[in-house]
């Protein structure tokens, strides 16, 4: 329940960031022993705090403290303590759930009414949900007493640095597992005000630990010999690096990588919501999001009407200082991912895409990219193929649902879909033939923590949410007791 914001400067005047963040192990913040780096505003450019970076001895004391946390108390609390545990988290986040709003989107780019309204509510969200599954476990239909696996690796992302988060933490711990988990180097501030949390919620040391550090931190933890679980979101290249690293180990692992998501709108779609559905889609977070509709595959008789419509609903859009409220496109997370949207979207132009931008004033510092239309793109062309992870939309042609569907599954990934008709037979049809994780008819990113997310082919394995996110994090065991006999 939030009531206005702020423009920016007072909004950050909420915020009580430390100057420098330490690792958080074992309970307590501690120096890290690689060089520390700074967190910047992709907004402003400007320096927020210095983060610690974990080296490969930080690691071994982190799982360490992960695992004696879990041989000592957490493995052995009953589930209904657990809960208890994550329910604290759960009301601490929304306690904090301005300041973590504000957080997130200086740290990340995103405009508050995003973090304030989508992120940080699914955030509690998703620790409610798993408190109530931790005393619940012998219902998950995995058998009488499930068990968990022991210490979790998790490596998260920068697009949702807090929800990506309580994803992986949420389960492993109502499971009974303790965690070590890496957020991403552009994205380490929340991670950290989510450890004060777990201080705050009273956690036994161990059970939760953060590092901070870039990918040889990373690459360092998932190696890492005393790990049970690998658990990681980001790109295909490094899901695959990870899945190679963790072959031929006891570790269990769950990917969650890239997505090339089609929204197919056909003629008779409602349209208005159809166009809502498809900025949504797209230019939500700024295009920074694995399941995005970065695909619009629209009937060819509607065709202009759609593209007419778009642009003039683009022009609408507000882009600037991710603090205030009256924003609706934040800032690119980072100098590099804002490169590789120019150079992808430079690939579209030449390779005969048709470029239309919104126009906005594009602040002076910072990484900004105004909302992008590429039409006239064919199924050959990269920008059809390619996750291009920002706020850029290629709009492809078709004629017939079966010519719909083709052109929506020939791509190596397989996350998510979206299906625009006033047809609910027609829904169920397309629906069952998409090679898409997960399946939207006329909405488009709708999160909530009891559904399974996750990917197909190229997209990742494993599911997240539900009682599939759970079961993730569970050994299946079936011990046989023989009763004694009626002599005895
Ligand atoms: P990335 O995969 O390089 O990084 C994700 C996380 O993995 C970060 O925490 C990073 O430090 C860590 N990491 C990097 N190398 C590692 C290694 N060898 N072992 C273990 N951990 C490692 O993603 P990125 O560079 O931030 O973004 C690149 C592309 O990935 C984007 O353009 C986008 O296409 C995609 N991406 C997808 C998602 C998603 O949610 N599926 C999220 C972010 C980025």
């Amino acid at each position: 329940s939030f009531l206005e914001y702020a423009p920016a400067p007072e909004s950050q005047a909420i915020l009580n960031l430390r100057d420098s963040y330490g690792l958080f192990i074992d309970g307590e913040f501690r120096e890290g022993h690689g060089t520390p780096f700074a967190s910047i505003s992709p907004a402003t450019e400007k320096h927020i705090a210095t983060i610690a970076h974990a080296d490969a001895s930080d690691v071994d004391a982190a799982v360490a403290a992960a695992r004696r946390a879990y041989d000592r108390t957490w493995s052995r609390m009953s589930g209904a303590d657990r809960g208890k545990c994550l329910f604290r988290i759960a009301r601490l986040v929304q306690e904090r759930s301005r300041e973590l709003a504000v957080a997130e989107s200086l740290d990340n780019g995103k405009p508050i009414k995003e973090s304030r309204d989508v992120d940080v509510p699914l955030v509690a969200a998703w620790f409610f949900y798993y408190a109530g599954w931790a005393d619940k476990l012998d219902h998950v239909g995995l058998g009488a007493a499930p068990a968990p696996l022991g210490v979790a690796a998790q490596v998260i992302p920068w697009n949702f640095p807090l929800l990506m988060l309580a994803w992986k933490i949420a389960p492993a711990l109502a499971a009974g597992n303790t965690v070590v988990l890496k957020p991403a180097e552009t994205t380490s501030l929340t991670a950290l005000l989510f450890a004060e949390i777990v201080q705050q919620a009273d956690l036994p040391p161990g059970v939760v630990n953060i590092i901070t550090g870039a990918g040889e931190t990373g690459a360092a933890l998932v190696g890492h010999g005393d790990v049970d679980k690998v658990a990681f979101t980001g790109s295909t290249s490094v899901g695959r690096a990870i899945a190679r690293s963790v072959a031929g180990t006891n570790k269990k692992l769950t990917l969650e990588l890239g997505g090339k998501a089609a929204n197919i709108v056909f003629d008779d779609a409602p349209i208005d919501q159809a166009i809502e559905g498809i900025v949504n889609g797209i230019f939500f977070n700024q295009g920074h999001v694995c399941c995005a509709g970065s695909r619009l595959l629209v009937q060819e008789s509607i065709h202009d009407e759609v593209i007419d419509r778009l642009k003039t609903r683009l022009s609408t859009l507000r882009l600037g200082d991710p603090l205030d409220k009256n924003t609706d496109i934040g800032a690119i997370n980072s100098a590099e991912q804002l490169q590789r949207i120019r150079e992808l979207s430079d690939v579209g132009e030449a390779e005969g895409a048709e470029r239309w931008t919104a126009a906005c004033t594009i602040p002076e510092n910072g990484f900004w990219y105004a909302p992008t239309i590429f039409t006239n793109v064919s199924t050959s062309h990269r920008i059809a193929r390619e996750e291009i992870f920002g706020p850029v939309l290629s709009v492809l042609t078709f004629r017939t649902p079966t010519e719909a569907i083709a052109k929506a599954n020939n791509t190596p990934y397989g996350l998510s879909a979206g299906i625009w008709t006033d047809k609910g037979s027609r829904i169920l049809a397309v629906a069952d033939k998409l090679r898409a994780g997960v399946v939207w008819a006329n909405t488009f990113n709708r999160f909530d923590p009891s559904s399974p997310f996750g990917g197909y082919k190229e997209s990742g394995y494993g599911r997240e949410g539900g009682r599939h996110g759970i079961a993730a994090y569970l050994k299946t065991a079936a011990p046989t007791v023989a009763l004694p006999s009626a002599t005895a």
